[in-house]
């Protein structure tokens, strides 16, 4: 699959940090900090660039470890994933550096990451697959191609609205099982499994290479490790101490998965609409037009990459 290069029409306001010096990391994987408290507590972790141009998590990964940030209880794992991607971030063509041979989110089961298979992206997850199967409650930040309302995507489980109810920004939560063409890291075994303790969250803090993206990321993560209890109370300091919105949970129903040549929106949707009334237009699947199956339908995500066989858009109602 070539890598996207979508014409970027939105401005770089967020500056891209120099991570290279955190090339060696502590644990033997390039580009992973973990440290750990006398205190026992849980494994956490913050992963950023899993998708390679998503560059408000790197700057919160980058502020963390030039803090020095150290946990009070537990383990707590910092990390920079899809860093290959990352490289090719070039400001005059932003979105080009998604990934490097294909989309290190959607890699995320067994069958996958066992296959014989060989891309950038498979021997990157292969390579951090064993840590992130030892975490215990993962933040996982990203960022959204089109401006619109920041989304912490919970998963497919009751445990994750009830986690993304206690950190509370993004304020907006949806549940939902991921993608039809692989499954995402915060989806990885237990993740994704109401009967274990475990969790995780992706936050999608608002567009790419705005301002107010790296605003969300920082108040998301501070919040996150203060209510994980791997730091304490007063880390972080104002940071996502603003006063908050009541959390509002969505539930995705079924992706729109393109089966034709060519997917077109009706209109120029940028997600996040709430479209009142069920049977409304949302595009054609070729010729095949795509319609709203209940009021008060909410868009997530429409996708710029309208091909054969990748999600168009999700839907998701009210809880
Ligand atoms: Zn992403």
């Amino acid at each position: 699959m070539p890598s996207p290069s979508t014409p970027n029409v939105y401005p770089i306001q967020l500056q891209a940090p120099d991570i290279s010096r955190y090339a060696e990391g502590n644990t033997g994987i390039p580009y992973v900090h973990r440290f750990e408290a006398d205190e026992p507590g849980p494994h956490v972790m913050i992963s950023a660039l899993v998708h390679g141009n998503e560059v408000c998590g790197a700057i919160v990964l980058d502020w963390l470890l030039r803090e020095g940030v150290r946990p009070v209880r537990g383990v707590l794992t910092l990390g920079f994933m899809n860093v290959a991607a990352y490289e090719t971030f070039d400001p005059a063509n932003p979105n080009a550096s998604r990934f490097v041979d294909e989309d290190f989110n959607r890699l995320w089961s067994d069958e996958v990451l066992d296959s014989a298979r060989d891309s950038i992206e498979l021997r990157r997850a292969r390579e951090v697959r064993p840590l992130i199967g030892s975490v215990d409650l993962l933040l996982d930040l990203h960022s959204m191609q089109h401006p619109a309302v920041p989304l912490m995507m919970a998963g497919p489980c009751e445990k994750g609205r009830t986690l993304a109810r206690r950190i509370g920004v993004p304020e907006t939560i949806v549940t939902d099982s991921g993608h039809a063409q692989g499954r995402r890291m915060r989806d990885y075994r237990d993740f994704a499994e109401q009967g274990s303790p475990k969790n995780a969250l992706l936050a999608e803090c608002g567009q790419h290479w705005a301002a107010t993206s790296g605003d969300i990321a920082f108040s998301c993560a501070v919040r996150f490790l203060r209510e994980t209890g791997v730091v304490d109370a007063a880390f972080g300091g104002e940071i996502g101490r603003e006063p908050l919105p009541e959390a509002a949970a969505w539930e995705v129903t079924q992706p729109v998965t393109i089966t034709a040549e060519a997917f077109t929106f009706d209109q120029p949707f940028t997600g996040g609409e709430v479209l009142p009334r069920a049977g409304t237009l949302i595009g054609h699947d070729g010729e095949q037009p795509i319609v709203t199956p209940y009021d008060d339908c909410m868009l997530v995500m429409p996708s710029r990459r309208l091909t054969k066989g990748l999600t168009a858009v999700r839907l998701a109602r009210r809880v």
